[in-house]
């Protein structure tokens, strides 16, 4: 059976990007056709300047987040990746077979050690070790597929890269994994600068649609996003992204493709009207049962627990394996 393994950072509260490009497939596809395995990255919220108390109730609130969103703890395994020692023993042996230059080459890593200097910070080493750990998340369970947003595919190329390194001096040790990128909304942009992505640890503001926004915020968010200067509405991300950002969002919510969407326009005051009411359906559900669930703290307890228990299991065998292999 195919096995499936993919991550969320606790650096934000979930945003409307983490959920249509990555989230929302987690739950309606991707745990009914494979074995999956999701999981809390806390240990790459550590990468950059950060504050001890928030990183502990994001994990949780991400992880109740993923339940709410439809994560089923009976057909997949959630869990936390700093409980699971598997990862960080996998991730020195990976950081022996990459190169320095590698690593530096990563759009990410050059963005977020940019941002971390503007601030006046300094840039943590793990910054640019993170793509390895997140490879060692992904190859310590022979993951064949990572359905990740478009942002991630490059780390997931580095993956494979190391995968096939290591397997082809040591030993097949490691499945090489694919990304699955999802066919729309891929990359939802921030709404008040559709140049960059709607991030969750980016920044916090009203361009971002965050899943715990109260139906009015969301609505006024989206009732001001920036679009442009002209009158029609046309899809053409490179041209007009604002409209097209609009657009993909509305067609992730509605099931229909962007263009088609974009012929029963003549306004971008409708437009945005119905894509934020999209947004609150869609978001609905989601509000609902986080709230039920935050009501049951031993409920979220013991999947984590249980995740834990499975993931570790699934883990130690190859990460074994692959200290054998290397020469341990
Ligand atoms: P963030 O960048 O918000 O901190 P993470 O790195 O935790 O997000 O990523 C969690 C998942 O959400 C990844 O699969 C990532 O590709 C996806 N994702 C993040 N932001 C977006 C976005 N704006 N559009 C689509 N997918 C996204």
């Amino acid at each position: 059976m195919t096995r499936v393994f993919s991550g969320i950072k606790p650096t934000g509260h979930l945003t409307l990007g983490n959920y249509l490009g990555a989230v929302r497939q987690w739950a309606a596809v991707d745990q009914h056709r494979a074995e999956s395995l999701f999981c809390v990255v806390d240990l790459h919220a550590l990468t950059v300047e950060h504050d001890p108390a928030r990183v502990r109730r994001l994990s949780r609130q991400a992880a109740t987040l993923l339940l709410a969103a439809g994560l089923d703890p009976r057909v997949c395994t959630l869990f936390v990746q700093s409980h699971v020692d598997e990862h960080t023993r996998l991730a020195y042996l990976l950081e022996c077979t990459a190169a320095d230059g590698e690593m530096r080459r990563m759009v990410q890593y050059k963005e977020k050690a940019a941002r971390e200097q503007r601030r006046g910070g300094s840039v943590r080493l793990s910054l640019l070790t993170y793509p390895v750990l997140m490879a060692a998340d992904i190859l310590a369970y022979g993951a064949d597929e990572v359905p990740v947003g478009d942002d991630q595919a490059q780390h997931v190329e580095l993956t494979r890269d190391l995968a096939v390194r290591f397997n082809h001096r040591y030993g097949p040790v490691f499945t090489v994994p694919r990304a699955v990128l999802p066919q729309v909304a891929a990359r939802v942009m921030n709404l008040q600068d559709p140049g960059s992505k709607m991030g969750k640890s980016e920044d916090t503001g009203p361009g971002i649609v965050y899943l715990l926004d109260e139906p009015e915020v969301v609505r006024r968010k989206v009732l001001r996003a920036v679009t442009d200067s002209g009158q029609d509405v046309a899809y053409d991300p490179q041209e007009r992204p604002g409209v097209a950002n609009l657009l993909e969002i509305l067609a992730a919510c509605t099931g229909r493709a962007p263009q088609d969407l974009a012929a029963g326009y003549d306004s971008y005051g409708a437009l945005k009207k119905d894509t934020a009411e999209a947004v609150v359906e869609e978001l609905r559900p989601l509000r609902e049962r986080h709230a039920e669930l935050v009501a049951d703290p031993g409920y979220v307890d013991g999947v984590l627990r249980e995740g834990a228990e499975r993931a570790r299991a699934l883990a130690r065998p190859t990460v074994d394996a692959a200290y054998r292999a290397i020469g341990l």
